[in-house]
C-alpha cells in the first residue's frame, strides 16, 4: 500500500479542524444476547469471531505512530467484547499504551452480562478508560427478556451496581456510566419505572453526580446518566423516524424535555434523516478495526464494504493517509457517491453538523484540497 506524504494544508486542516481521531477496534464479532432492536441480528447473513492477540497487537503497536490531539478508542464494534476470551488483557495492553496527556482515552458499549469482578477491576484500574456504556433497556425481568431474550435482567443490574462500587473505591468515578434505555413499543411503559430504580441505586450509593438525558445531540460528557435514545434503524430513514417521534412523545411527557424543544429537536431531526447529503465528515476522523485487521473509514460498515487496508499489512496512520482512504474522501468532498453506494445508501452520516453538510463540505473543500 502507498502512503501519501501529508502536505503541511493536510495537517493544518487536522489540526485545525479535525481534533480528534475516533477508533474502533472489533475485539469481537458475536453477542450472547439477540436484542430486538440490534441491526445486526437481522438474518442477514453474519460471519462471527475473536480477533487475534497478533491482529490486536499489531493495532495497538500502530496507535503509537497516529498523531492527533486527541484519540478515543472504542473497543467493539458488531459484538459484545466482553465475550473476548482475553478481554482483561486487552484492556490493560491497550490502556497501557495510551497516554492520558496526550488525550487518548477508551470508551465501551457493552451488556453487561460479563460485567464481573474481574472485568470490573480491569477497567476501574485502567488510567485511561473514561465512559462505559451499558445497555439495559428495560426495569423488568419480563421486559428484558421480551427484548433481549434472555431471563439474565437480575445478574445485569447486580453486576452493575457491583461495578459502580468497585469504581468507588477505585478511580474517583472513572469511567462515567451511561446506562442507556433505548425507547421503544415493547418498553416504553417502563421509562419511568428504570428513572426512578436507577435513581435510588445511585442515591443508595452515595452518588451524586447524576443526570438524565434525552438524546445525543445533548450529550452530558462529563458525569454519569441516564441515557434515553430513539430505536435507530440503518436500513429505513422512515423506521428511524417513527421510532425518534416515539421517543421524543415519551420524553416530553415525562417532563425531561419542554414541548418547545421537542419541536426543535424534532425540527432537526427530520433535517439530519431526510436531506440529501452526500458528504460525511467520518472518512475524516475516523478508523475502524474489524476483527480480521481490515479498515473501514467509520464504524458505520458492518460488512467492511468500504475496505481501506488490513492493520496485518500496514500501520493505521498509513493506511489513514493512503490513497485509497484519500480517494473516499474526495467523492465525499465532490459530493459524488455513485462509485461508493454503501455511503451513497448511508442513513447514518457522521456528525451533529451534519444538519448542514454543504456548509463544512464547501469549507473542508477550501480547506483541505
Ligand atoms: S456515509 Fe455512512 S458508510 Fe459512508 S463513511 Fe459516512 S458513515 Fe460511513
Amino acid at each position: 500500500m502507498k502512503s501519501m506524504v501529508v502536505s503541511k494544508r493536510k495537517k493544518d486542516f487536522y489540526k485545525e479542524y479535525i481534533q480528534q481521531l475516533i477508533l474502533s477496534i472489533e475485539l469481537c464479532k458475536c453477542c450472547n444476547l439477540s436484542c430486538v432492536m440490534c441491526p445486526y441480528h437481522d438474518g442477514k447473513p453474519q460471519h462471527s469471531g475473536f480477533m487475534s492477540k497478533q491482529t490486536f497487537m499489531n493495532t495497538v503497536n500502530s496507535i503509537k505512530q497516529i498523531d492527533f490531539p486527541n484519540l478515543v478508542v472504542i473497543p467493539y464494534l458488531f459484538g459484545e467484547s466482553t465475550m473476548h476470551p482475553q478481554i482483561c488483557e486487552f484492556i490493560t495492553i491497550l490502556d497501557q499504551a495510551l497516554d492520558p496527556q496526550k488525550n487518548q482515552s477508551i470508551c465501551l458499549s457493552t451488556n453487561a452480562i460479563n460485567l464481573n469482578e474481574e472485568v470490573s477491576h480491569t477497567i476501574c484500574n485502567s488510567k485511561t478508560f473514561k465512559k462505559l456504556t451499558i445497555s439495559i433497556d428495560a426495569a423488568s425481568s419480563k421486559t428484558y427478556d421480551t427484548i433481549k431474550g434472555s431471563p439474565l435482567y437480575s445478574k445485569v443490574v447486580n453486576n452493575v451496581i457491583n461495578f459502580l462500587k468497585i469504581r468507588k473505591q477505585t478511580r474517583n468515578n472513572f469511567p462515567r456510566i451511561y446506562i442507556q434505555f433505548i425507547i421503544m413499543e415493547e418498553n416504553k411503559y417502563e421509562v419511568e419505572l428504570f428513572i426512578t430504580t436507577w435513581r435510588k441505586v445511585f442515591e443508595q450509593l452515595g452518588l451524586k453526580m447524576f443526570n438524565v438525558s434525552g438524546d445525543f445531540w445533548e450529550l452530558e460528557r462529563d458525569s454519569d446518566m441516564l441515557f434515553l435514545i430513539y430505536r435507530w434503524d440503518p436500513d429505513s430513514r422512515e423506521n428511524s423516524w417513527k421510532n425518534n417521534c416515539l421517543h421524543k412523545d415519551i420524553i416530553t411527557n415525562i417532563g425531561i424535555i419542554t414541548k418547545e424543544q421537542k419541536q426543535f429537536y424534532l425540527a432537526r431531526e427530520y433535517l439530519y434523516l431526510f436531506q440529501e447529503k452526500e458528504f460525511c465528515m467520518a472518512p475524516f476522523y475516523m478508523q475502524t478495526v474489524h476483527f480480521d485487521g481490515n479498515i473501514s473509514p467509520c464504524c458505520n460498515d458492518d460488512y467492511n464494504c468500504l475496505y481501506m487496508g488490513n492493520v496485518n499489512e500496514n500501520e493505521l496512520n498509513e493506511i489513514f493517509h493512503s490513497k485509497r482512504y484519500e480517494t473516499l474522501r474526495m467523492f465525499h468532498l465532490y459530493g459524488d457517491l455513485k462509485d461508493y453506494p454503501h455511503c451513497h445508501n448511508c442513513i447514518f452520516y457522521y456528525n451533529e453538523k451534519m444538519v448542514n453538510p454543504h456548509f463544512y463540505r464547501d469549507l473542508f473543500r477550501k480547506k483541505y484540497l
